[in-house]
């Protein structure tokens, strides 16, 4: 039947092909008692092995497959099946003292895991419950000794769109990726698991597509669109021809953009800035290297401390930066300590229950008040900090208190380093996130500070406009262009200019093509954003004339509204 479905743009691009749907295994529990509880340990340690030997193998086909992001949930399920306190002597204990089959032990430990993802306030941490649940499903199979049902065999006969509810990591790890045009899925949203690794693949996804199901059968002609989430199932020639030269222009458009890479980031006029990657994983360095980033503009080091019950040690951290600064060679690295609170939650940390968690205990607030926490960080990175050009930074600084008090305790780390002969960095860059209103309005004050801002324009504008940045019902409140927001931008930049020191951006608007012309007026040198934003935006710079964007930015600071701004930056 031809129709049409809306679900979310999960990761840009047109696809079409045949629907394969998939179906999602269904556990069952026997009801039976072990008449050998050893023998049932038995079963359980056995299959326990089977999983992690899978989980290894997925891993590393994963990085074959060039999806190291995706990939590192298979390390997280190989510490959990690996984990003697958390998983394997709950489940021994259950057999053997309430005589539960291995299959009921399993699958309650590891629901308990999936509760505890799925009652965190945090869209993230709750799609990792499907992660812990295809974890358990795997655990179970092996026990009963059944084969995972997974694709049908045809799938990698031709270019097929996978059709699912939700696709778990080890179902998506399986997929032969040169035979998936693209992936819908009933559920998740633009941070599912699903979400990611499209995105790292560059595979064109539409997820949350609601009766999708209902709707979509084995071997129906789909459409989907990553950008706008429109699916058209069974659309007629004519409408086919029309998305295939979409897609052609799409597919030319990014080879074009190839162009670019390698060239420097400057205007027509001779204006030469930066063009920097956000990262949020190790393996995103690729990535950001693949576009051809000039270095690394803000590192969300929260990804350690995610997906595990226990905080992450200073050689693990150590590790990890290491990595990325080794990657990125001389390119600078700037690495935000830990952002925890507001809409991140791990299960390490316990943080109270809040009415409003983003005015609440978060970020710089809580590694202030738990300094263990936060040296532990400063010296893994002051550690790593000899494997390349390292930069920190600061989150969420709304006072020069906050900022010395942050300042003392990297001393002090780094003086610990030293006094136990530890080989660190001695002399770097330290910076602030711009993303308070206070820091903003203060700007010149705390220039004197630091070495270096970044503009974090997703909570800069919340703050200042009172508007939550992921509540839909305040998404025409929350605006980029409001002349507020675009004033303390104006003033943090000219702050930085006078003082002599960088000013950065590293704010989802800092990747927008409508307002980088702006930015660039304002004297803006430092763009940081998502890694397949780069080549565009550096296709735009070199289209652009900076006295006549500095003219155009004179202009915007004399409009009183958002609209009429909006208005004259798309024209
Ligand atoms: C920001 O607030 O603009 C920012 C880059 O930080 P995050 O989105 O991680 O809060
Ligand atoms: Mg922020």
């Amino acid at each position: 039947m031809k129709m049409e479905i809306k679900g979310i743009g999960a990761s840009p691009g047109l696809a079409m092909g045949y629907a394969v749907i998939y179906q999602k295994f269904e556990i069952s529990i026997p009801d039976t008692i072990p008449e050998d509880v050893d023998a049932e340990i038995k079963k359980f340690q056995s299959a326990r092995h089977e999983s992690i030997c899978e989980v290894t193998a997925l891993f590393d086909k994963m990085m074959k497959d060039g999806a190291g992001e995706a990939a590192e949930v298979f390390m997280a399920h190989k510490e959990i099946l690996e984990d003697e306190a958390g998983f394997v002597m709950p489940v021994i204990e259950r057999i053997r003292e309430k005589s539960e089959n291995a299959v009921r032990a399993v699958a309650h430990v590891l629901n308990s895991i999936v509760d505890i993802f799925r009652s965190m306030d945090n869209e993230y941490m709750q799609a990792r419950a499907a992660d812990a649940e295809d974890l358990r499903d795997s655990v179970v199979a092996n026990i009963l000794g059944i084969q995972k049902p997974f694709m049908k065999d045809n799938l990698y006969s031709e270019k097929k769109i996978i059709v699912s509810y939700d696709l778990a990591p080890s179902d998506t790890a399986k997929l032969n990726f040169d035979k998936v045009e693209g992936i819908v899925t009933q559920s998740g949203g633009t941070t599912s698991h699903t979400a990611l690794l499209a995105r790292t693949l560059e595979l064109p996804a539409v997820v949350g597509a609601v009766g999708l199901l209902e709707h979509v059968k084995d071997g129906d002609f789909i459409v989907l669109d990553g950008e706008t989430g429109k699916i058209a199932v069974n659309p007629d020639k004519q409408e086919v021809e029309e998305y295939q030269k979409r897609k052609d222009e799409y597919i030319k458009q990014k080879n074009e953009l190839r162009e670019y890479s390698g060239r420097r980031s400057i205007t027509l006029d001779g204006r030469q800035v930066r063009l920097e990657a956000n990262i949020g994983t190790v393996s995103d360095v690729q990535t950001a290297i693949d576009n051809d980033a000039e270095g690394i503009g803000l590192v969300r080091t929260e990804f350690l401390y995610m997906e595990r019950k226990e905080l992450p040690s200073e050689q693990e951290q150590f590790e990890a930066y290491k990595r990325i600064l080794e990657e990125m060679g001389d390119k600078p690295v700037i690495f935000r300590t830990l952002d925890a609170g507001g809409d991140k939650s791990f299960p390490g940390l316990t943080l109270p229950q809040e009415e409003n968690p983003f005015l609440g205990y978060r970020a710089i607030r809580i590694c202030l008040n738990t300094p263990s926490l936060f040296k532990t960080q400063l010296k893994a990175l002051l550690r790593a900090g000899v494997y390349g050009n390292l930069k920190i930074m600061f989150p969420m600084i709304s006072s020069l208190d906050e900022l010395r008090r942050a300042k003392i305790l990297l001393e002090q780390a780094a003086e610990e380093l030293s006094a136990a002969g530890v080989p660190h960095r001695k002399k770097l860059s330290v910076g602030i996130m711009v993303e308070v209103p206070a820091a903003a309005i203060l700007a010149d004050c705390f220039a004197e500070h630091v070495d270096f801002f970044s503009i974090g324009t997703n909570d800069l504008v919340q703050y200042t406009l009172a508007a939550d940045r992921g509540n839909p019902n305040v998404a025409d409140v929350y605006t980029t262009f409001h002349p507020a927001v675009l004033k303390l931008i104006a003033s943090t930049i000219s702050a930085a200019e006078k003082a002599g020191i960088e000013c950065g951006m590293c704010g989802e608007a800092a990747g927008d093509p409508t307002l980088v012309p702006l930015f660039l007026g304002f004297g803006l040198k430092k763009f940081s954003m998502s890694s397949s934003s780069i080549l565009k935006i550096r296709k735009l710079i070199s289209s652009l004339n900076y006295e006549e964007c500095k003219r155009m930015s004179e202009r915007v600071l004399q409009l009183n509204t958002a609209s009429d701004i909006e208005r004259i930056l798309k024209k």
